[in-house]
């Protein structure tokens, strides 16, 4: 009985939790599952918070395929689906050290950061900076980045150990039923 009753407040605190992180990080133009997914163990949706990118390609009218629709020039231009399978295109050694050179090129200062797990430095692209100590490649999102992530950080890290808790709970819960009818 008072598992049931402890279950029941730690699914609430959860919930109530989550709802409210979820309504702040939605506000500041960040998705909360995106913020939310390294807590529970998941991989972000958004390539730009990925480790590693080179999933979305840009195919142009007449076949043309390219890295990233951001980076449609002849330095990226991986081949032409008319002449080439899209998938060997997809799985070129080009496209593969594009996508892994987002982690790759980050500089010491991302990797000093303690929310680089959430945000990994943020899209290629938008990497124009040079970080506090000269060295070039830091996105001029960063202090926003910083800032949102580590603000919202420990809320998700405490919405997931409660929700591991509920989880444990209602295992224990559901086998101490088991246990009973089979006994029973
Ligand atoms: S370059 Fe930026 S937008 Fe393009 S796939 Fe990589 S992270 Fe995404
Ligand atoms: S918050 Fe800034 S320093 Fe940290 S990983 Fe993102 S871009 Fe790099």
């Amino acid at each position: 009985m008072r598992r049931s009753v402890l279950a029941a407040v730690v699914v609430s605190l959860a919930v109530a939790a989550g709802c409210g992180e979820a309504r702040k990080t939605e506000e500041s133009g960040v998705k909360s599952e995106e913020a939310a997914a390294p807590a529970f163990g998941r991989q972000q949706s958004l390539c730009i918070f990925r480790e590693t990118c080179g999933d979305l390609p840009a195919l142009e009218h007449n076949g043309d395929l390219y890295a990233c629709d951001h980076f449609v020039d002849p330095a990226h231009h991986l081949g032409n689906i008319q002449k080439t399978p899209l998938v060997e295109l997809l799985e070129s050694p080009a496209q593969r050290a594009f996508g892994q050179a987002k982690a790759d090129t980050l500089p010491g200062y991302c990797l000093d950061c303690e929310v680089r797990f959430m945000c990994n430095g943020g899209c290629p692209k938008d990497r124009i900076l040079r970080a506090p100590d000269g060295e070039a490649g830091l996105n001029y999102l960063c202090a926003g980045y910083k800032r949102f992530f580590t603000y919202c950080r420990p809320f998700f890290e405490d919405l997931a150990a409660l929700c591991r808790m509920r989880d444990e709970i209602t295992a224990k819960t559901n086998n101490r039923g088991v246990i009973q009818n089979t006994g029973g």
